[in-house]
């Protein structure tokens, strides 16, 4: 990559910067403005980038704006939706950070069951604004994430196995190429784009607004079921021949965790979307089962149940995860998951096993860049603490618990929730897809100008 012509030697040409603030609708934030740093600031305490421009985009002349002037004069360019990516990736260091975060709108057409959603938008952006139509589409379990990023790398949440994942309900996009043209991409228009933003995150351009497929979806039965940690073991083996006949209504994940007085907890934490009547009668099993701390499940507005887990994940903690899915949930594997939870440095750390399957697993392997179709769990090991000194002792927990794990893993990875982890780790992120995902990133970014992401590597022409 040859340098850049904006700044040299630490020097800024205010000349050129100035010339390209003028063409912004938004604002450019400079590193004496104020506000940069709130703005570059994201969900991950530990990513302290310092990008030398930052340009608030209000619109998609902005966002052309912004990539023209990136490519024009080498700047390396970062893209943030949400900011909640655990690779920091939406921040650059010394580069122009395009912030897409003031771009929110939502436009419901309550009829015909669409949105259409700018790329700055939360999903508590989007499903309040859903919701007030009757209206949800498969989206993240934690509102403060980005619906452009997580739709991006494929999307799971409680709707993902009645619904599919959150790219599978994307009907078509918007999205500014390297040249800086806006680009259509639907079913009927750069069909090959559409099938690559579809799981192939942010590598071919900046998607500046979603239309997504819409679905009835009003109170819910939702919440959680605490039990001791001494009964991990059985809870676990539980959700796991539970899963293997569950209606495609209900999706439940299983968390490892500390309750808020310190106490270790196994808890099942679930959504069940569909008639409440025959929601209560599959939830019974779960809740009859053997004696929780507590039975916090039950009718719960949809939104409600999206900002169930969001105290969580408090913005500006540090966090490291590692993630794999689990080829095989047999008894050493869970045995394996408690004793090294068990040994979890932080009480905020959590161990989470994700089960998706049902409508999820019936669009085919290639049929969307998202390659992981097959019904399995995905372990995530989210590290999550507050003092910088005590980094070491969570990441090194959150490798050795990974590591010990390899035995039982699938070597498959969500692209979502990797983080800087290296090339083989990006190609177990893409699976199958990986050759096709190169050849569409030759077409629509052969200079790589799209590359802070879990990035697809164009063929050199
Ligand atoms: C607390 C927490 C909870 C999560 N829960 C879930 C969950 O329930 N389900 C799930 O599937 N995932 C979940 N994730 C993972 C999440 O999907 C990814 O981290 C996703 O990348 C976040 O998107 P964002 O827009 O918030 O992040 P950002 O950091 O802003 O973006 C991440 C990357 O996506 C790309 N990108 C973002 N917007 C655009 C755009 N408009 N055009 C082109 N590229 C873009 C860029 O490469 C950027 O670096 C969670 C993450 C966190 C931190």
């Amino acid at each position: 990559m040859e340098t850049n012509t904006i700044i040299s030697g630490g020097k800024v040409n205010h000349q050129l910067v100035h010339d390209f603030s003028q063409g912004l609708v938004g604002d450019l934030l400079l590193p004496a403005d104020q506000g940069y740093h709130e703005t570059r600031k994201i969900w991950n305490g530990m990513i302290d980038r310092h990008p030398a421009l930052i340009a608030r985009c209000k619109n998609a002349q902005d966002v052309i704006h912004s990539v023209n002037f990136a490519r024009e004069h080498n700047l390396l360019l970062s893209v943030r939706g949400g900011g909640h990516n655990i690779t920091g990736n939406a921040v650059c260091e010394g580069g122009i950070m395009i912030d897409l975060s003031l771009m929110k709108s939502v436009k419901v057409d309550s009829e015909d069951q669409i949105a259409v959603v700018e790329t700055g938008a939360t999903w508590g952006d989007f499903d309040a604004a859903a919701q007030r139509h009757g209206l949800a589409t498969t989206g993240g379990v934690i509102s403060a994430t980005g619906v452009a990023g997580l739709t991006l790398g494929g999307g799971v949440g409680w709707l993902v196995r009645k619904h599919g994942l959150s790219c599978d309900n994307l009907i078509g996009a918007e999205v500014v190429s390297a040249e800086g043209v806006l680009l259509k991409a639907s079913v009927d228009e750069n069909s090959d784009l559409f099938w690559g933003i579809r799981g192939g995150g942010g590598n071919f351009g900046i998607v500046t607004s979603m239309k997504f497929r819409m679905h009835r979806v009003n109170t819910v039965l939702g919440g959680m079921i605490i039990h001791r940690r001494d009964h991990a073991k059985e809870v676990i083996q539980f959700h796991r021949e539970f899963m293997k006949t569950a209606p495609e209504e209900l999706t439940l994940y299983t968390g490892l965790m500390t309750s808020p007085d310190g106490l270790p907890v196994v808890a099942f934490v679930g959504c069940y979307t569909g008639d409440l009547k025959q929601g209560e009668a599959v939830l019974k099993p779960l809740r009859e089962f053997g004696s929780p701390l507590a039975d916090l499940m039950g009718p719960i507005p949809y939104t409600q149940m999206q900002t169930l887990l969001d105290a969580a994940a408090p913005h500006g903690n540090r966090y490291y995860w590692k993630s794999t899915f689990v080829e095989d949930l047999s008894d050493k594997s869970i045995d394996l998951i408690i004793s090294n939870a068990a040994v979890m440095p932080s009480p905020f750390s959590l161990v989470l096993l994700e089960y998706y399957g049902g409508a999820s697993s019936r669009e085919p392997e290639g049929g969307t860049a998202f390659p992981h179709r097959l019904p399995q769990f995905d372990l995530v090991i989210g590290s999550n603490w507050v003092n910088r000194e005590e980094d070491e002792t969570h990441i090194s927990w959150t490798r050795n618990f990974w590591e010990a794990m390899q035995p039982y893993s699938s070597h498959k990875v969500y692209v979502n929730v990797l983080g800087v982890e290296g090339e083989d780790r990006v190609k177990e992120a893409y699976g199958k897809n990986y050759s096709r995902l190169t050849a569409l990133k030759s077409k629509y970014d052969p200079n790589n100008l799209f590359r802070l992401n879990q990035n697809i590597k164009p063929v050199a022409p």
